[in-house]
């Protein structure tokens, strides 16, 4: 199957990069299977939701740990799957840190793949801090989606969101920090959309911090260039400790985050299907066999 029919509000060169991603297209997500790999343990900045012993919330959920790899056992694990699930489409770095905070793990596993797999596509996340300082590479390395988390497009409203981001060898905080994450996350859209990289947006809907500036993030995205919005609720957790900093912020309602929703529904065309999987998930959209590929369960040697 090939993804079905390109519909009529999805430009041609955009529809030739999503029509394979389950995320992406509603059509490939029962026809094409993705994979994430956990080899990105760092992070370059402290957002108040995280604490640091679950997988980024980027794409994840609190409760669950990736199994961390190296690139060469990732590489295997990407080998091993594909030889076993002949669907799969995509290969995703999304954590359980940022990707980019140490970017040599994730590239190195891009290029062993690579190697291998010529036709997989790739894609990662972020939190966009380290993103202009790479954009050349990921073009290089062929990577076709980018995720930027991004959560604020006003420092203000971002003070509430980060306790601190560290940033050439300086830690930051309050406003400042919001401010130089800001900062790099705009160069960094702009920069991959110059590129011609496809970047979807993760937004984390926190009441009483954001709830009210996402529509002006939703306009900020449609603006430069984003093609698809992903407002993804704060889970918060208090029996794993992932209440939202110390103040135990709440995470939405389904009924606000439907309002919000359908509030946007003219905005950036909004993601709505996104299941927020774990850093190691395997398989089609809704499932996940990652505890079928455990490393332990993964041959020394695979071709
Ligand atoms: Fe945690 Fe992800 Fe934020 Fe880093 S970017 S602090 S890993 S939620
Ligand atoms: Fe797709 Fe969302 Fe899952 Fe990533 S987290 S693989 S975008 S559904």
């Amino acid at each position: 199957c090939g993804g079905g029919a390109r519909p009529a509000d999805v430009p041609a060169h955009v529809w030739d990069k999503i029509k394979d991603h389950p995320c992406y297209s509603e059509e490939a997500h029962h026809f094409f299977a993705r994979m994430h790999v956990a080899v990105a343990p760092a992070c370059n900045i402290q957002c108040n939701y995280c604490n640091r012993k679950y997988d980024c919330a980027n794409e994840s959920r609190p409760g669950v740990v990736s199994e961390r790899l190296t690139p060469e056992e990732a590489a295997r694990k990407v080998i091993a799957v594909s030889n076993a699930v002949p669907q799969l489409s995509v290969l995703g770095i999304a954590g359980p840190g940022d990707s980019l905070a140490d970017w040599r793990k994730t590239f190195e596993t891009f290029e062993r793949v690579n190697a291998v797999l010529p036709d997989l596509k790739f894609c990662l996340s972020t939190n966009g801090l380290a993103l202009p300082d790479h954009l050349d590479a990921l073009s290089r390395l062929n990577i076709d989606h980018v995720t930027i988390t991004l959560n604020a497009v006003d420092p203000d409203v971002g003070a509430g969101l980060y306790a601190w981001v560290a940033f050439r060898g300086k830690r930051y905080h309050g406003r400042d920090a919001a401010q130089i994450l800001l900062e790099r996350q705009m160069e960094g859209l702009e920069g991959l959309v110059a590129r011609g990289i496809l970047v979807k947006i993760n937004s984390v809907m926190v009441p009483g911090i954001n709830d009210e500036h996402l529509p002006e993030v939703n306009r900020v995205v449609r603006e430069k260039g984003g093609f698809l919005h992903n407002i993804m609720p704060l889970i918060s957790d208090p029996a794993h400790g992932t209440a939202f900093g110390l103040s135990g912020q709440r995470g939405p309602t389904p009924a606000e985050l439907k309002a919000l929703q359908d509030r946007l529904g003219g905005g950036a065309g909004l993601m709505k299907h996104c299941r927020q999987c774990r850093a190691d998930a395997i398989g089609l959209l809704g499932e996940d066999r990652g505890q079928e590929f455990s490393m332990d369960r993964i041959p020394e040697t695979v071709t």
